[in-house]
């Protein structure tokens, strides 16, 4: 299978929505480009759809959840099972699509899918986490039971940086607990979501149930104000995640809206220094560090800031940076950024830190690739010193951008950590374990790493941040995922004995 566009009478490739079972180029004609970050060049165009597309994804999706959920447990277990088949068969594929349009190398656009994955065979299980509970005789002659039922219609609006993973996170948990899907991808890298789409209806899902709606705002939009849909999983930027929780909420849907991250690792003195500069590299420069889950600062107890800066600027000098997808059989160990406004962006906070007095130990500013002059490449990036103050401190860069803040005790590494506006990964590094054990009891993030960085839950447990990390309640996957895509009912039933009849009682019900 392969990226398959459409090619419009312009001669340009379109990349479709995915309504009714097939794919639909634009019918009102706003498009975008989309591009190829390693080369810079424009690879395809896609849809971005106009109110009367909403309208007929939305409508499509509607017909697809009365198929669906008159589908039995056993036939949608069998669906499910197929899918996962063909993406553990295909996977190869798909890892190709993601480094094409969003430039990570191919090694972790795999790991995104293994990730990914393991919410799909989470999801298998489902009628195991959505069986409901029954009381017998909980009154004389009287049975109570609950019943986990599908929302309806949900959706999904995705952000760039896992195109495969984060829409996994919640559409194997909604089809599974019978719902159907709108998902809404980000516009700057929209084929991975095609070609899920092309895989479910493989696996045999019927038409309607896996819908891809490709856009913007107006996409979104129409998401947030359409009655038919019941719910909205947004994973995005702060701003955006709390524009989705305000306004899905005052339209009386459920909403689980994920937002941004500014990700600490608190490394104690007694810590294996050459183990934490590995991981500080790897989670700090992995996909170039548009990750939600990098971390962005280490906070070093001192004495062993120096030490630690020597050792991670060591290894920056190792990193190959080039096109993700390798060459000659080689992969590099970084690729470029998403686009060359946020590789400006990026760029820009490094200035801000520079021009706040922090010191910029390695400058990844102005690199270029060779053979790759217009790729979006930026350089790994470590700052020491940075005050607090600076917005290069402050905010989220999501690049690969890393800066060393020295704290005199562990008190003011973890307090440092819970005034900031985030919550959503955090690290310490340490030998104690009774210090280990007092970070993960005072410090206020969702997700916590001892010893290892990018602590992502397994499926089985949940994803999701605290503070402006993630607004709503439910998290994403495991039993938060089931609990979102399902609407308990509690049935009160009485089957009268033939011997014996109650009688008319207006009194409030009680129980004996
Ligand atoms: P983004 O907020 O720009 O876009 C996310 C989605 O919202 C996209 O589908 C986009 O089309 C849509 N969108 C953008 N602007 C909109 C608007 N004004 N109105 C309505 N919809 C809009 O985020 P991004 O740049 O694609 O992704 C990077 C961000 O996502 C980072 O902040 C990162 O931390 C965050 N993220 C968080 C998690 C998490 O689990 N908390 C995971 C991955 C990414």
């Amino acid at each position: 299978m392969t990226i398959d566009t459409t090619t419009t009478t312009a001669g340009v490739q379109e990349i479709g929505h995915w309504i009714d079972g097939a794919e639909r180029v634009s019918v009102g004609g706003r498009t975008a480009p989309v591009y190829n970050p390693a080369t810079g060049e424009v690879s395809a165009h896609v849809a971005l759809a106009d109110e009367a597309e909403v309208a007929a994804a939305i409508a499509s999706a509607e017909r697809g959840y009365r198929v669906w959920k008159g589908y039995s447990i056993a036939r949608r277990q069998s669906v499910l099972f197929a899918f996962r088949e063909l993406l553990n068969a295909r996977k190869g594929e798909l890892a190709a699509i993601i480094t094409a349009e969003h430039g990570k190398v191919l090694s972790d656009a795999m790991g995104e899918i293994l990730r990914g994955q393991e919410v799909v065979e989470l999801a298998t299980g489902f009628p195991h986490l959505i069986k409901g509970a029954f009381s017998e005789n909980a009154s004389t002659g009287i049975d109570v039971y609950s019943l986990k039922q599908p929302l309806g219609v949900v959706g999904i609006i995705s952000p760039f940086n896992f195109p495969a993973m984060v829409p996994m996170w919640f559409f194997p948990v909604a089809i599974a607990a019978g719902n159907a899907v709108v998902l809404k991808p980000s516009e700057k890298d929209p084929s991975a979501a095609l070609w899920l789409a092309r895989l479910w209806q493989e696996a045999g899902l019927p038409d309607g149930v896996f819908t891809v709606l490709q856009g913007d705002k107006v996409a979104v939009d129409g998401l947030l104000h359409s009655p038919v849909v019941q719910s909205i999983s947004f994973v995005g930027s702060t701003p955006i995640a709390q524009y989705i929780y305000e306004t899905a909420s005052k339209n009386g849907k459920r909403v689980q809206a994920l937002g941004g991250a500014k990700n600490h690792m608190l490394v104690l003195p007694d810590a294996d220094l050459d183990l934490v500069a590995d991981q500080a590299v790897n989670a700090g420069f992995g996909a170039a560090g548009e990750r939600c889950m990098a971390i962005s600062v280490v906070l070093a107890v001192e004495p062993v800031a120096d030490e630690l800066i020597a050792k991670i600027t060591d290894r920056i000098a190792k990193l190959r940076i080039g096109n993700g997808a390798g060459a000659d059989g080689v992969e590099p160990d970084m690729g470029p950024l998403i686009s060359d406004v946020h590789r400006d962006k990026v760029s820009s906070y490094v200035d801000i830190a520079e021009a706040d007095g922090a010191t910029i130990v390695v400058d990844g500013r102005g690199l270029t690739v060779e053979g790759h002059e217009n790729g979006f490449f930026f350089g790994p990036t470590l700052i020491d010193d940075v005050p607090l103050t600076s917005r290069a401190y402050t905010e989220e860069i999501f690049g690969p951008v890393l800066s060393v803040v020295r704290v005199e005790t562990f008190q003011e590494g973890v307090d440092l950590i819970n005034s900031g506006r985030f919550g959503n990964g955090t690290a310490i590094f340490t030998n104690d374990g009774g210090a280990a054990r007092r970070f993960q009891n005072e410090v206020e993030v969702g997700m916590i790493g001892i010893n290892l960085p990018i602590p992502v839950p397994v499926a089985y447990h949940s994803f999701g941040g605290w503070k402006a990390s993630l607004f709503g309640d439910a998290k994403a996957y495991g039993v938060h995922g089931f609990d979102f895509f399902t609407r308990e009912k509690a049935i009160t039933s009485r089957w009268l004995d033939p011997a014996a009849h109650g009688g008319i009682d207006l009194g409030f019900p009680q129980n004996h």
